[in-house]
């Protein structure tokens, strides 16, 4: 049912909506709070003793007095509690003369705020306030991410509309499981999700969802699973050890273990289709460039499909000698590819055996001679469809999915009884953890003199922002022109993404020879890029950024034997900012949960994609009760042959893509 059936939402309020990803009423339903605030508890004055915001209600006992000092407007009127101190309460508006228009002298309201001591009064500034029947305060508060145009308000009194909508057929388990496993009513469970009733039934509604939605999920790799079982008489032939002394250096014991893994599935009846997890820096490429040379000495071709056309050209220049060593022929495709024809041609009649390259790989007509191995790193980048197009080329295909998302370890190891899991767990040797430092604005000089001193001692920097030509004082433009104006003496290059490929090879390769001293980028570095000397990381409006994405970049230093750093500039380095995350932390799981937490959800199996519903259900707190539970009532369902679990989204799912490729 599209938003627009609700009372109150015309084609505006639906157009803002959208930047909120919702458009149906169901999108509004399963949007869940950010955070909830607990402002159901009625107090006086006398019992509290904290500076915290409370729920009162006031009667308005004076007239409203408005002044104004120089540039400031104040507003305030009294109200009265008898028993307190003074009694008097001063409720007081800075530079706001409309909102206290709003009160009616002699009649009460609910109040949400703090309140202070004064010299013979309490007061309190710019108090949130409503109506006394009005369940803004009173109540436990959902608080919703919002967008412009919309208030937390107007989301809560549309959700009461969406709700009394609510879709039946998304409740998909039917009476007789819900009951025998104790679980409400999906419905109920989303009504209190967003008014609820009390903190216990709060909780206990989000555990259902959490359990719920993931509960579907394993369904859905089970399907997965029995769609993608093709066999194959694929037949590797290997010396492992004799491939691994030319690599510089030794895998580590969590590479090997899994690079044996992946090879072992290849070899098997049954294609592959492995999911490949380890965190930034953990080494995984290299697994997978093994891989290819295997395929393609044993005959066969392998691609792989990287996000940005940058780190295709990385991957490639960085492996080209390797595959000289083996004699093995790889090309590197790429929408600016200027010889594609000829790649193409070469990749059609088996001349070329590693293909690496962009989602060109799929959009343009390539036709492979014998493909039989197809890697997707980063795969969250990518959607379903084009994954599965890739494979496709392949009449039957061996797949490994390579991502940095971390998986929690309890569920992990449950789901690694459904699909093909691999995890590097450790680093390579000898890396020393990121120092990380979260500076204000106005310490930039400090940073400048580190710049200084990093390059003298030959070491090279990046420099990242969120935005290349705007008025934003940290732009990429005008940093590039802040820097070229301090550092005269060093060689500073620029690099985004809407620049020319060849550029950016040129740069990326400057880079990489050491001939660039400080690269001002965009987040087009935020995979893969790999330069040993850069050992700095410097990055303006890091609050624009995900914790995640964040955690990407500081991994592109690191990388070598030096001491690195990564510098977070913000306008606001206080104690609160969640950047202290990553000064705290360096691993890659512990800040996807701490961000998590803080967001209240994530979609921490986003490589699930299952439909248009996705929730963001935050799996990475779910408590191992939780998980055991759910994969209890899956293995109830399983071998009950899935009576009692309503699977149509899967079906639809399965209709609408022909082969369906897992991760
Ligand atoms: P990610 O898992 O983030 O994709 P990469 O594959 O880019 O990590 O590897 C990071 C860097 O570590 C690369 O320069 C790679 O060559 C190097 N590397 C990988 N494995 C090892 C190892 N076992 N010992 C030393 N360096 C390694
Ligand atoms: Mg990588």
């Amino acid at each position: 049912m599209d938003l627009t059936a609700l009372r109150g939402i015309g084609d505006k309020k639906s157009k803002d909506f959208k930047r909120l990803g919702i458009s149906s009423v169901s999108d509004l339903y399963n949007y869940y709070p950010r955070e909830y605030e607990d402002r159901s508890k009625l107090k006086n004055i006398v019992d509290i003793a904290d500076n915290n915001k409370h729920f009162f209600i006031w009667r308005i006992s004076s007239r409203l007095y408005q002044k104004n000092f120089g540039k400031m407007t104040i507003s305030y009127v009294y109200v009265y509690e008898e028993k307190s101190e003074f009694g008097k309460i001063r409720l007081i508006w800075f530079n706001d003369r409309f909102t206290p228009r709003r009160l009616v002298r002699g009649r009460e309201y609910k109040f949400y705020t703090s309140v202070s001591k004064k010299n013979a009064f309490y007061e309190a500034g710019n108090p949130l306030f409503c109506d006394i029947d009005d369940d803004e305060i009173g109540s436990i508060v959902s608080i919703y991410p919002l967008t412009r145009g919309i208030s937390n308000k107007q989301i809560r009194q549309f959700m009461g509309q969406a709700l009394a909508y609510f879709d039946k057929r998304e409740e998909i388990l039917s009476d007789n499981i819900l009951e025998e496993f104790s679980l409400n009513k999906r419905c109920e469970n989303l009504r209190e999700i967003h008014f609820p009733t009390s903190i216990a039934n709060l909780t206990e509604a989000k555990s259902q969802i959490k359990l719920v939605d993931l509960l579907k999920d394993l369904c859905f790799l089970d399907f997965l699973k029995k769609m993608t079982k093709f066999s194959q008489d694929t037949h590797l032939s290997y010396k492992i050890d004799n491939i691994l002394s030319e690599l510089s250096f030794t895998l580590t014991r969590s590479q090997r273990k899994v690079l044996e893994e992946i090879l072992d599935d290849c070899n098997s009846p049954y294609t592959a289709n492995r999911l490949l997890v380890g965190d930034v820096g953990s080494g995984k490429t290299i697994v997978a460039i093994v891989v290819m040379i295997i395929f393609a000495l044993n005959g066969y071709q392998s691609a792989m499909m990287v996000p940005t056309e940058l780190l295709a050209i990385q991957q490639f220049e960085k492996n080209i000698e390797l595959f000289d060593k083996f004699n093995v022929k790889a090309a590197l495709l790429t929408g600016s590819s200027k010889d594609k024809e000829e790649i193409k041609k070469a990749i059609k009649n088996g001349e070329i055996d590693i293909l690496i390259g962009t989602h060109a790989l799929i959009v343009e007509d390539v036709e492979f001679y014998n493909l039989k191995f197809v890697v997707n790193d980063e795969q969250h980048r990518f959607g379903v469809s084009q994954r599965q197009m890739l494979a496709l080329k392949g009449e039957v295909v061996n797949y490994l999915t390579m991502t940095a998302t971390p998986i929690p370890r309890t569920l992990s190891l449950k789901i690694s009884e459904i699909i093909d899991l691999s995890i590097i767990n450790e680093l390579p040797k000898g890396r020393k953890p990121i120092e990380t430092k979260l500076l204000g604005s106005d310490k930039i000089e400090i940073l400048y003199e580190n710049i200084e001193r990093t390059i003298k001692e030959n070491r090279q920097i990046y420099v990242v922002t969120n935005n290349i030509d705007s008025d934003d004082k940290n732009s990429l433009e005008n940093l590039y022109g802040i820097y070229k104006k301090r550092f005269p003496q060093f060689k500073i290059s620029i690099l985004h993404g809407k620049m020319k490929a060849k550029d950016k090879e040129d740069i990326l390769g400057d880079f990489n020879d050491g001939k660039i001293d400080i690269l001002l980028a965009t987040t087009v570095i935020e995979v893969g890029i790999d330069v040993a000397n850069a050992n700095t990381m410097i990055i303006y409006n890091a609050n624009n950024f995900g914790l995640s994405t964040l955690h990407q970049l500081r991994g592109r230093v690191g990388r070598g034997e030096y001491e690195s750093y990564c510098y977070l500039i913000s306008d606001n380095p206080s104690p609160s900012n969640k950047l202290n995350i990553l000064v705290e932390s360096n691993d890659g799981f512990e800040i996807a949960k701490k961000d998590y937490e803080k967001r209240g959800g994530g979609k921490i199996l986003s490589y699930l994609q299952h439909g248009k519903n996705l929730s963001t259900v935050d799996f990475l707190n779910m408590s191992k009760d939780e998980i055991e539970k759910c994969f209890k009532i899956y293995e109830r369902l399983k071998d009950g042959n899935y009576q009692g679990i309503d699977l149509t989204y899967v079906e639809e799912y399965f209709r609408e893509n022909k082969r369906i490729i897992l991760n």
